[in-house]
């Protein structure tokens, strides 16, 4: 008998619980491992099914830009996770992001957001959406006052990101978020640094989070996915209509694994949150090291926030080595086991010079204002021994 994992209340299970066995949906042939359903469209029996499906009066799936078993499974276990009402998977963090927002947002409108931002939202907020007419004012996330001022009764929506990428800022959600609220706009978190399991921004009154599956929900660097997370209203009454027409749907098959990578999820954050601490310490010690940022390190400049606000430091760490661009870049050529990469989350370490690629684009001013430094690389920690990342990080620095 296929088990009604319904009928048990997923929503009162233990985070690990809700990791593995959340969303699962299992055919007839009762197999163990979810299914991947690799297929665009579906057949009814009878025209009265397809009728009603179209009708809304049945929630069979009708086609695969609007929905696919794989992909529902992905959307549940996430919303799990999260603990939202509703969840929408898409084809990539970028595609989640600009649903969010573009879903909500019209000419005329008003958009506040943290200026320490991933390129690409960067790009959507400062380049993309004016062309739509919709204004935005960047603000420095931790300065509350700057949020205050910022953030009128013309505001639609909030948007920011926290820890940000590549400065590890961390921004109060509790406290612009209740900003937000009172003026009526809706308050758009990009958690991908934080991940799930070490932050739920929904908690501390966000109304909608996006994540970049592709970083620390698949972790070992195979596929492309993102999604929302949202009241139940906000997905059918914005998103669908948004983006079932539109287009960015994720494939069946990069969300089953996605989907497996959930179940992984909290293991791999917790261990690779560990290992980061240990680099960042052991950073700080090091000749040439003229600055380490990690949110939980004493010396962040919000570290009490950090640990009020987070359930560990993050698999991220930030650093600036003595001697610019020449010196960074002479570091990176002489790793041996952490690779060179802009991406992040991933089981392997990486590493990346972001004032020449994740932060080029937006220029030397803007970098500067953001902080961004030419000694400045970015890694992320993966899950070999943490002492094998110490030691290659030693050998470079010194060679
Ligand atoms: C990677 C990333 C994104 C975009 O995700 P993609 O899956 O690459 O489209 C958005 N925000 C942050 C903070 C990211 O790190």
């Amino acid at each position: 008998m296929k088990k009604d994992v319904k009928s048990s209340s997923p929503a009162r299970w233990g985070e690990n619980t809700k990791l593995v066995r959340g969303g699962l949906d299992r055919s007839p042939h009762g197999e163990t491992s979810e299914a991947l359903f690799l297929n665009s469209g579906f057949v009814y029996d009878e025209p009265e099914t397809a009728e009603k499906r179209f009708a809304g009066e049945d929630d069979g799936y009708v086609y695969g830009r609007y929905g696919n078993p794989t992909v529902s499974m992905f959307e549940e276990r996430l919303r799990l996770l999260e603990g939202a009402e509703a969840c929408y998977a898409l084809a990539s963090g970028m595609a989640s992001v600009f649903g969010a927002l573009a879903c909500q947002l019209k000419a005329g409108d008003h958009l506040v957001s943290s200026k320490a931002l991933f390129g690409s939202c960067y790009q959507i907020i400062t380049n993309i959406l004016p062309r739509f007419g919709i204004r935005s004012t960047l603000v420095d996330g931790s300065d509350i006052d700057a949020w205050k001022t910022a953030i009128t009764k013309d505001t639609k929506c909030v948007f920011l990101e926290t820890p940000s990428n590549p400065t590890l800022d961390v921004i109060d959600l509790a406290a612009v978020c209740e900003i937000g609220r009172k003026a009526g706009a809706s308050i758009v978190v990009d958690n991908v640094f934080a991940t799930p399991i070490l932050q739920k921004p929904l908690s501390y009154g966000a109304d909608v989070v996006v994540y970049s599956g592709t970083k620390h929900i698949d972790g070992q660097g195979r596929v492309l996915g993102g999604a929302i997370l949202s009241t139940r209203k906000f997905k059918e009454e914005l998103l669908k209509p948004f983006l079932r027409h539109t287009g960015p749907s994720i494939s069946p098959f990069n969300a089953w694994i996605l989907l497996k990578g959930l179940e992984t999820l909290k293991l791999r954050v917790l261990h690779q949150s560990q290992a980061a601490k240990g680099v960042a310490e052991a950073l700080l010690g090091l000749k040439g090291v003229t600055r380490v940022i990690y949110p939980y390190l004493d010396s962040h400049p919000q570290a009490a926030l950090c640990r009020r606000q987070m359930e560990a430091g993050g698999t991220m760490v930030t650093f600036e080595v003595e001697g610019g661009k020449a010196k960074a870049f002479d570091v990176l050529r002489h790793l041996e086991l952490i690779d060179i990469s802009n991406n992040l989350g991933d089981a392997k370490s990486l590493i990346t010079h972001p004032a020449t690629t994740t932060h080029r684009n937006i220029g030397a001013e803007a970098r500067a204002q953001m902080g961004i430094t030419d000694g400045m690389l970015r890694l992320s920690v993966g899950l070999e021994d943490a002492e094998d990342l110490i030691g290659d990080l030693k050998q470079a620095l010194a060679a």
